[in-house]
């Protein structure tokens, strides 16, 4: 099979708290299972050809960084909405996750432009949300997992009524550190403000995303062999009891 294609947005912009390993967690268990990984850096007046990315991947960032390349991100707006319609997976990370909806108002109180794919908005406060986070999650009817990773953010994201959250916070502050919630889901599209980085903790999710790549790519949902992941299991209960025993909340 072809290699499945992986757009990472604003590779030099975003990408704080080893966000980048994601991508080496999706190529290594790609490999485990057969699939070739290709990695494409999309920037400033990319072309985005629809069905070309099977996976779109897009780190965090502070404020400053964000500041420079939203403007650029946002142009690319309607070519990621055609390539999501079309099918295209996508997984952003905090300060990304803010961009994939329709705004951010940062700290200083400008207000950076989203591409409106999440149907949501950020609007940063003065205390930061830090700390370690476990979620309980449940992406597929009828099978919930856990979710552990680290969040930092000044922002605060509220979802649109009726949107869907990634997952129940266990732990942590979540989106805002009020509605109980962390994250959104839309479809294929996954937004969360949990780094570490996320998926060597959180295999179940870097095989979803995986799944969700292959589809787009060769029309029906693959069966990925199990693999035995026994360290990723023992760093998911590290993180998971850090949480249960000193996540943040107001
Ligand atoms: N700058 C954003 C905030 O503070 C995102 C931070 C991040 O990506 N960790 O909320």
């Amino acid at each position: 099979m072809k290699p499945l294609i992986v757009g990472h947005l604003f590779p030099d912009y975003l990408n704080i708290y080893a966000d980048r390993g994601n991508i080496a967690v999706l190529a290594r268990r790609a490999a485990w299972r057969g699939h070739e990984l290709e990695v494409r850096a999309v920037g400033a007046g990319a072309q985005i050809r629809p069905g070309e990315h099977d996976l779109f991947y897009v780190g965090g960032g502070q404020d400053r960084e964000q500041a420079l390349i939203a403007p650029e991100l946002a142009a690319l707006g309607a070519s990621l909405h055609d390539a999501f319609e079309a099918g295209a997976a996508f997984l952003a990370v905090c300060g990304g996750y803010q961009l994939l909806g329709r705004f951010y108002r940062d700290q200083s109180g400008e207000e950076l432009p989203g591409i409106g794919l999440l149907p949501l908005y950020t609007v940063a406060g003065t205390r930061r949300m830090i700390g370690d986070v476990l979620l309980e999650c449940e992406l597929e009817p009828a099978t919930k997992q856990t979710l552990a990773g680290f969040e930092n953010h000044a922002g605060r994201t509220i979802l649109d009524p009726g949107a869907e959250p990634l997952g129940r916070v266990v732990a942590g502050f979540g989106n805002d550190g009020k509605s109980g919630y962390e994250g959104c889901r839309l479809g294929r599209a996954i937004g969360t403000y949990l780094h570490g980085p996320l998926l060597p903790r959180n295999p179940w999710l870097a095989d979803w995303l995986l799944a969700q790549a292959i589809a787009h790519r060769t029309g029906h949902e693959p069966e990925l062999p199990p693999l035995t992941d026994e360290l990723e299991r023992q760093a998911h209960a590290v993180s998971a009891r850090r949480a249960e025993t000193r996540g943040g909340h107001f």
